[in-house]
């Protein structure tokens, strides 16, 4: 099991792994596969990025039963998954501030397991579809309610710049069928669930996802959120903590 990295050190942007209390260069983003580039930093010196690169980010609603009861989008679970998407414009990573938008009322926090694609695939079956799964992390989903209410459809609303806060790196090798999934507000547990809660399973979403559209290394898959959403003010700290992977810890501006 490794730990990756995206970081902003006095360099540059680089990638890496932890190993010994250090961190290992590698040459670019390891999703598709990657080699250590020889360098060698110190966690004090780097700060956190978002540890994705995804050509896009596909996001799954309503995949927790208890969570389609609060929802007022829906009165009765869906029937196949339902997919929206994030523009990769909208990462951040640890302890970047979340904005919220002028045009909100209401911004939620929604924490999620996200997935890491590792192969470029496309009409994948269940059975094979944790082949092409690079690792996993955590993600908050975060939602203009009020405009998702409003609009016909959830870009505006799932979209915003700093809405689509990663990290606080990707874990591989992890097993993702029953993780404990859990949110923070002011340090207040608002969320707590177990991954094998999911209405659809994460092999189910790969495969659906695959049929629409061409995955490729990097892309990511946020897999839902359950019950316990809520407003967030400024000066919030959210945390989406996830077994196995770690917290990812943002503050709302
Ligand atoms: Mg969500």
């Amino acid at each position: 099991m490794e730990r990756y990295i995206k970081f902003q050190s006095p360099e540059g942007t680089g990638w890496g792994i932890f190993e010994d209390g250090k961190i290992v260069g590698i040459d670019g983003n390891p999703a598709g596969g990657y080699e250590r580039d020889g360098k060698f930093y110190e966690p004090g010196t780097i700060r956190l990025l978002a540890p994705v690169e995804p050509t896009k980010i596909i996001c799954v609603g309503l995949n927790y039963k208890e969570h389609v009861k609060e929802s007022a989008t829906a009165d009765e679970p869906p029937e196949e998954p339902l997919l929206f998407m994030k523009p990769p414009s909208a990462l951040i990573g640890p302890g970047a501030k979340i904005e919220r938008p002028e045009v909100s009322e209401r911004v939620d926090y929604e924490g999620e397991l996200g997935v890491v694609i590792g192969r470029e695939c496309r009409n994948v079956a269940v059975v094979e579809a944790e082949d092409y799964i690079f690792g996993l992390t955590c993600v908050n989903d975060v939602t203009a309610r009020d405009l998702q209410k409003k609009d016909h459809q959830w870009t505006r609303a799932k979209g915003f710049d700093t809405f689509c806060p990663v990290g606080p790196w990707v874990v591989d090798r992890l097993n993702y069928d029953d993780l404990l999934l859990e949110s923070y507000l002011n340090g207040e547990l608002r969320q707590s669930i177990q991954t094998s809660m999911m209405i659809f399973s994460i092999p189910e979403l790969i495969s659906y996802i695959s049929k629409v559209m061409t995955l490729y290394p990097g892309d990511l898959i946020s897999t839902g959120t359950p019950k316990g959403i809520g407003p967030i003010q400024t000066g919030d700290r959210v945390e989406i903590r996830i077994e196995g992977i770690g917290s990812l810890v943002n503050d709302v501006l």
